[in-house]
């Protein structure tokens, strides 16, 4: 693979990406757009009450429409975000309890029960602990949103691949996907969840930080059995960290 083959390969997922985004946020803004257009037709007849309720009513649908241009817009962002991305030398282990721990409420909530299995004396990671966190978070929203109603078990397990690689084991007892969804759920925007719940942005944004910090993302699933999703990861190697931080940024230059 050289390089100009990696750069045009680079562009076109972006440009992908930018047209997914606009069509996106087209649809919801020319809701808001129509919506906005009636409130102002309607206004000269404020003095009926019937029109009044109708303003009410138009005004949330603005507000719930605008709510998910937020929150397409904040995920957008805090993806194309440059700062907090530096490679670091990362515990593993500690990082999966520390976000275990965060997802206690959230679970118990749903029901799930949380089991951790972790291996000892795994080399560090070399990940940027905020992104590492970010794919760690949409991996257990997915899971207990699939097993929301149901309840089930989440089992988190680190273990050593036997690529050498550091692996992180996301597993649910959730419905499972057939294979044209799965065919589908690191495409941008994909989402089966309803209008303000999914984004349809977790995945392909974990797929894109995983890739970046060299790692690899695997999932299989079983309809009627569960899901499990394998994040592998680098061991953090000092040398190669030492000569990027020496080019001036390695790993972040280029992005
Ligand atoms: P979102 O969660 O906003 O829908 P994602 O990119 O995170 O966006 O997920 C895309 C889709 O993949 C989800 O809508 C769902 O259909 C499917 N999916 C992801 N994780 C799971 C899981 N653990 N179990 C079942 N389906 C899942």
């Amino acid at each position: 693979l050289n390089a100009q083959v990696v750069e045009a390969g680079k562009l076109s997922a972006l440009g992908e990406m930018a047209a997914g985004i606009a069509h996106e946020i087209n649809n919801p803004v020319a809701i808001m757009m129509e919506e906005a257009g009636w409130i102002e037709d309607v206004l000269g007849e404020l003095q009926e009450q019937d029109a009044v309720r109708e303003i009410g009513d138009s005004a949330r649908q603005i507000r719930t429409q605008g709510v998910r241009c937020r929150d397409i817009t904040h995920k957008l962002l805090s993806f194309a975000r440059r700062s907090d991305r530096e490679v670091h030398a990362v515990d593993i282990n500690a990082m999966v309890a520390e976000m275990v721990e965060l997802s206690g409420q959230k679970a118990r909530t749903v029901s799930v029960h949380v089991v951790v299995a972790m291996a000892e004396g795994l080399p560090p990671v070399a990940a940027s602990p905020s992104e590492l966190q970010q794919v760690f978070l949409n991996l257990f929203n997915n899971a207990f949103d699939a097993m929301e109603g149901s309840g089930g078990t989440l089992k988190v397990a680190t273990l050593m691949s036997d690529t050498g690689m550091v692996a992180v084991n996301v597993a649910d007892t959730g419905p499972g996907m057939p294979e044209a969804i799965l065919q589908r759920i690191y495409d941008p925007f994909f989402t089966t969840k309803p209008v303000g719940k999914g984004t349809g942005l977790g995945l392909s944004i974990c797929y894109g930080l995983i890739n970046k910090m060299g790692g690899e993302i695997k999932v299989s699933s079983i309809v009627g059995v569960g899901t499990t999703f394998q994040v592998l990861l680098p061991p953090f190697d000092p040398a190669v960290h030492a000569a990027q931080a020496a080019q001036g940024g390695g790993l972040l230059a280029g992005g």
